[in-house]
């Protein structure tokens, strides 16, 4: 009798701490308007119903005016439904089926946490953040330091935006990057370390996947959805962040297209808004709206854009360019000194990227344009050995777990490069040919406890050979 009693008093007890429990996380988080699923950042203070609904002022007034609109004579309606209404009848919803997923919640800010204003001294100067980004981007020197003085410039104009200092008539324009280079070269790469280094959230978007609203695909506003849920839906932190939208010349103008264009042209159009600036509803959690997923605003005005892509053709465009400039005569020669040019993506111009099909009002909102050059050879052996987290550090340090010292020949990084520039997928192609040799390395070494170090040479890369080894002692 008594252990009943004591366990049926603990029961009690648990179930209060887990009330608890749940009252405190309901706390951390905002209401949600059950009708139009804004917050109460937005939609202002909720009207609590029973079953744990919300509803908006908005949303009561609206249900209350539809009701009574035309005059309601209520003393006419006999036996009204609800006059009987027992709200317990409500204890039947099954709470889960009303519950908005963690994901979709916004977290409640208190004064106290609301980060500080930021501060000129928090925004790194152009050449800090240029030295940050060689620790792990190798080569593209031009582009490191052109997106180190664009990225410091867009911070300063956050600053002065949030700042009151800025009482004077002078506004600072978007600093929006466009970034030109071929595949691998390290757009993407350079765009997640500079995110990374800044501490700021990054969405990644292709600009494939996006059409005009309304059509099949990702509409526009899915790419800043994304970034607040890289900023764990925080807004204040996603409207500092930064948004990557790749393969940016696939959204060119199609040529000679009569039906419509909803995944180039129009999609340029729909950008441009964002791109300038502009606020923006989207959904919590979800790239979807739809009627039970909470809203909120996003303001894209300090939202730094970085597009990217590596329009090909575009190199002939400014060869073509070029050539028909220079005076008549001297065409072929000049012809012949273009096509030997490697860097001549650095030519280019807006005019070269209208020829493209990327539209002037597009174009006049990414003011910044940096190209990225071919991965030459020597910068593939580089990106091998110099970095940060280069992959042949990465490996080194796998196998001195096992106290193996893992050494590679200059002559072996060589050929490893000249196989990667076969592929033609610049950087990119460095890991899987790693991988598929180090496989064997990886597999057989911790087999042999005696072994102390490995070499791995040029030979047993061609395959005419087998790696160094060496015992121990
Ligand atoms: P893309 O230009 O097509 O966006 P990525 O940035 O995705 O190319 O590059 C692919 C991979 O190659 C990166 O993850 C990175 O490891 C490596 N890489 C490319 N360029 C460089 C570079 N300049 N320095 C160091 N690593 C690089």
């Amino acid at each position: 009798m008594e252990d009943r009693e004591y366990l049926e008093e603990n029961k009690t007890d648990q179930t209060h701490t887990e009330e608890k429990g749940q009252k405190k996380e309901e706390d951390e988080y905002e209401k949600i308007c059950y009708v139009c699923r804004r917050p109460e950042s937005v939609a202002g203070p909720m009207i609590s119903m029973p079953g744990g609904m919300n509803l908006c002022h908005d949303c009561m007034q609206k249900a209350f005016d539809s009701v009574t609109q035309g005059g309601l004579d209520l003393s006419k309606i006999q036996n009204m439904p609800y006059m009987n209404l027992n709200f317990s009848d409500f204890s039947n919803l099954n709470p889960q089926d009303l519950e908005i997923p963690k994901k979709q919640k916004i977290k409640k800010r208190s004064d106290k946490e609301k980060k500080p204003e930021l501060e000129l001294k928090d925004i790194p100067a152009p050449h800090v953040i240029k030295r940050q980004l060689d620790q792990y981007v190798v080569g593209q020197e031009k582009a490191k330091k052109a997106i180190s003085v664009a990225v410091y410039n867009h911070y300063k104009r956050v600053f002065l935006a949030n700042s009151s200092k800025n009482q004077d008539e002078v506004q600072i324009e978007k600093s929006n990057i466009l970034m030109i280079g071929p595949t691998g070269s390290g757009k993407t790469y350079l765009v997640k370390t500079l995110a990374r280094l800044l501490n700021v959230p990054l969405a990644i978007a292709d600009a494939t996947s996006l059409t005009e609203a309304g059509y099949i695909g990702d509409d526009i506003e899915s790419v800043v959805s994304k970034l607040l849920a890289a900023a764990d839906n925080d807004v204040e932190r996603a409207e500092r962040g930064i948004i990557f939208i790749d393969e940016i010349d696939k959204i060119a103008k199609k040529k000679n297209t009569n039906s419509r264009d909803v995944s180039g042209e129009s999609v340029q159009q729909e950008l441009l808004k964002l791109l300038e600036g502009s606020n923006v509803e989207v959904p919590v959690g979800s790239n979807q709206k739809n009627a039970l997923t909470p809203m909120t605003t996003v303001s894209t005005d300090n939202i730094l854009f970085i597009c990217g892509g590596a329009f090909p053709d575009l190199e002939d465009i400014i060869r073509e360019r070029l050539t028909q400039k220079s005076s008549i005569g001297f065409s072929a020669e000049l012809k012949d000194k273009y096509d030997k040019e490697e860097n001549i993506l650095s030519c280019v111009t807006n005019e070269d990227l209208r020829t493209f099909g990327m539209i002037p009002e597009f174009l006049g909102r990414l003011p910044v344009t940096v190209t990225l050059q071919t991965l030459t050879k020597d910068l593939l052996v580089r990106i091998l050995k110099e970095p940060k987290n280069a992959i042949l550090k990465q490996y080194k340090k796998l196998l001195a777990l096992d106290e193996v010292n893992l050494v590679f020949e200059d002559d072996a990084l060589e050929w490893i490069a000249q196989e990667a520039l076969k592929k033609k997928t610049g950087a990119r192609a460095l890991r899987a040919i790693i991988e598929d040799f180090m496989l064997d390395i990886m597999y057989e070494i911790p087999k042999d406890p005696e072994i102390g170090s490995v070499v791995i040479t040029r030979a047993y890369l061609e395959k005419n050979g087998g790696p160094l080894i060496q015992m121990r002692g």
